[in-house]
């Protein structure tokens, strides 16, 4: 049954694939037309980026050895996971035998069941145990995804409708396909956890390369772990940092900022997040560091003085941080993260 539905969501994906194949362009340029775009970073090494304004896919990372493909997060539904394999080919024609889950939410880890029983999907135990009991699909951010599938929908036909560059309208076409077959890839969702686990670390060597997989703390989940290519100097960091705000509603707000300090004892050079564009400058760090703490004691002193959770959301002010992330516009920090860190207070949180 599970095969006969996956072939279904392949056929599916291969039919509209098949307009968006009519539209490419040569490796290397503006991938117009397509959902992700290959940043090489270093040799055999990519930054898997979504496309496009609207893309919710969020990044993968992609490591091509010699003879198989290692890939770093797979997206937010099975037909997102298939896109990524059909447009993977334009790189590189070595099978996908490893797939890493940074951490559960649905955006990095929904596309684990596409692949074969074979392939190996490694995460932290935590990971595991979160898509086990279906966590992935209870988070108020998932819920909000999914309502939003068909307003993005409308809303791209409009903007489709109204565009006149061809190219544009080329991308929007792609933006739509992808935001349609997510809609009905939804149906077909079965949250698939990690089928190797790790606690703390665990390394691959393939050929010469070293890939090691680390857990270095409670951050953005309790079981974040980072991809690191000591050779390349490359670390692959999920949602712990991505280029900008990351969501907390997971989070351990409080241990954050010491689990990035043990990000920095790694000797890398470039950052593949989560989301967001690549970046090298490791100040980055700093300034999500402080902003983190920042939020902590804010939040903390408003809930002492007996403020709810949505009237401090409201008052607790991070615009200083705003240079650093200009996302921040006005006083006031998201509800579900000043939930997360009023649980945490409370001690209703699990910590074992
Ligand atoms: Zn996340």
């Amino acid at each position: 049954m599970v095969r006969l539905t996956m072939a279904f969501t392949a056929a599916l994906i291969t039919l509209t694939l098949a307009g968006i194949q009519a539209q490419r362009q040569p490796a290397g340029t503006f991938h117009q037309g397509k959902a992700y775009r290959f940043n090489k970073v270093a040799d055999g090494v990519y930054h898997a980026v979504g496309t496009g304004a609207l893309s919710v896919v969020g990044n993968s990372s992609v490591i091509v050895n010699d003879n198989d493909v290692i890939v770093v997060d797979d997206h937010v539904s099975p037909a997102a996971a298939w896109v990524l394999l059909d447009e993977l080919k334009d790189i590189t024609n070595k099978p996908v035998r490893t797939v890493i889950n940074t951490h559960f939410h649905y955006d990095h880890a929904h596309g684990n069941q596409i692949f074969d029983k074979d392939v190996a999907i490694i995460g932290h135990e935590f990971t595991r145990q979160m898509l086990m009991g279906g966590k992935s699909i209870e988070m108020p951010l998932y819920k909000s995804y999914v309502t939003g599938i068909p307003r993005q929908i409308e809303d791209l036909k409009k903007r489709i409708a109204a565009e006149s560059d061809a190219a544009r309208k080329a991308n929007l076409q792609t933006q739509l396909q992808v935001a349609e077959n997510n809609s009905a890839s939804q149906a077909e969702l079965k949250p698939t956890p990690p089928n190797v686990t790790l606690q703390t670390r665990m390394t691959l060597y393939r050929g010469d390369r070293e890939i090691q997989i680390r857990f270095l703390g409670r951050a953005h989940t309790a079981g974040d772990v980072v991809v690191y290519l000591p050779k390349e100097k490359i670390v692959c960091t999920g949602d712990m940092l991505t280029s900008a705000l990351s969501n907390m509603s997971d989070a351990f707000v409080d241990e954050w900022s010491k689990t990035l300090e043990e990000l920095k004892k790694l000797d890398f050079v470039t950052v593949l997040p989560g989301h967001g564009d690549a970046f090298t400058d490791r100040a980055k760090i700093d300034y999500f560091q402080a902003y983190l703490r920042d939020v902590w004691d804010q939040v903390s002193r408003l809930k002492q003085q007996g403020v709810s959770a949505e009237e401090a959301a409201k008052r607790a002010d991070l615009t200083k941080h705003r240079e650093h992330f200009p996302g921040i516009q006005a006083p006031g920090v998201p509800l579900i993260g000043v939930t997360r860190i009023y649980e945490l207070l409370d001690g209703t949180v699990r910590r074992d």
